[in-house]
């Protein structure tokens, strides 16, 4: 194992008889960006807790930079937490919330106001530094929490759910944000996310939990474009799943071409036709209970639109169809 690896070692999390976590083995790559993805309860923020400290772990342990640091108190583990309500002091000013935890170490006052500055600086909130947080936006809220989780100097960075206060606009915006910090401090980010679109935007390394186990991890990319599994490829989205009589597969939407009924295609009758800008969704139902979704870029469709109700064929390549395992 390389020096700076994070891993976990068959983590196990129980809360009384219920198994939140359940052995997950997992090396995170060095300095990168690693979403956790799942439906909510899978046990993303206990896996989350745990590498923090914040939690126990009920068994296994968690290795950082080669020490076990299982039994360490968070603030001696080399991770800092920035927690989805921001959680900022009332009445201490911008500057006093990001050097918080260096009071706590009995920094001096000019010192800690210098790191503090510094970490404003990062997050480009150096004019802010003396007002209140309740006389911020919701996205500088964020961006003072983010300065007083990354004053620690982590090693790793851990962010549950960050994003979800935010308006979808500011979403998007501060996503970029944290993926350019990630590349310009070369630490590690783990970002808890229940949204497909968050995670693939993210991501270098997407971990995708079920069930309090890790279902499938990979690069974003073969993570959405190799799901494993019928979960997977249903919680990624974007995928047809079908059930053959050699098994089930998965067939990405925007594979699926869609013609007139014609010899060699499957026959389909449109159940639903739902406009999404750059694409058209149709969705057509070829047996009993399965249905076929393909997305067609606006100007295909609209060139030979079809309407709920039309019989169509459906076309895909073979090398598109890919088998599931489970
Ligand atoms: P996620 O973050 O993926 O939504 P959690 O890790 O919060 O999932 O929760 C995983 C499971 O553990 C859920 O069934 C949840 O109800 C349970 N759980 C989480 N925290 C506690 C707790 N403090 N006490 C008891 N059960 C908990
Ligand atoms: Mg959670």
């Amino acid at each position: 194992m390389s020096k700076q690896d994070l891993e976990l070692v068959s983590v196990t999390k129980r809360y009384g008889t219920t198994i939140a976590v359940d052995a997950i083995n997992y090396r995170f790559k060095a300095d990168s960006y690693t979403c956790l993805l799942g439906p909510s309860g899978c046990g993303k923020s206990s896996t989350l807790r745990m590498i923090a400290g914040h939690e126990s772990i009920s068994e296994g342990s968690i290795v950082l930079d080669g020490r076990d640091i299982s039994d360490l108190p968070p603030a001696q583990r080399g991770t800092a937490m920035m927690f989805q309500n921001y959680a900022l002091f009332p009445h201490l000013s911008v500057l006093d919330n990001v050097a918080f935890s260096l009071k706590m170490k009995s920094v001096d006052t000019a010192k800690r106001h210098t790191q503090a500055r510094e970490m404003l600086d990062l997050v480009d909130l150096t004019s802010l530094a003396d007002r209140l947080p309740d006389q911020l936006s919701g996205g500088q809220q964020q961006r003072v929490a983010l300065a007083r989780a990354l004053i620690t100097r982590p090693r790793a960075l851990l962010l549950d759910e960050p994003l979800s206060a935010l308006d979808p606009f500011l979403r998007i915006r501060m996503r970029t944000e944290l993926r350019n910090l990630q590349k310009e401090l070369g630490i590690s980010f783990i970002h808890v996310t229940h949204g497909q679109d968050e995670a693939l935007a993210l991501a270098d390394e997407i971990i995708v939990m079920n069930n309090a186990v890790i279902e499938q991890s990979g690069s974003a990319r073969d993570v959405f474009n190799a799901p494993q599994t019928r979960f997977v490829a249903q919680f990624m989205g974007g995928h047809n799943v079908i059930a053959l009589p050699s098994g089930h597969f998965a067939i990405r939407a925007d594979a699926v071409s869609v013609t007139e009924p014609s010899k060699g295609s499957i026959e389909g009758n449109v159940t639903a036709i739902e406009y999404q800008g750059t694409h058209v969704s149709l969705s057509a139902r070829i047996t009993g209970d399965q249905d076929i979704l393909a997305l067609i870029p606006d100007g295909e469709f609209f060139a030979n639109p079809h309407h709920p109700g039309d019989q169509i064929g459906l076309h895909w390549d073979a090398t598109d169809q890919h088998k599931l395992t489970a």
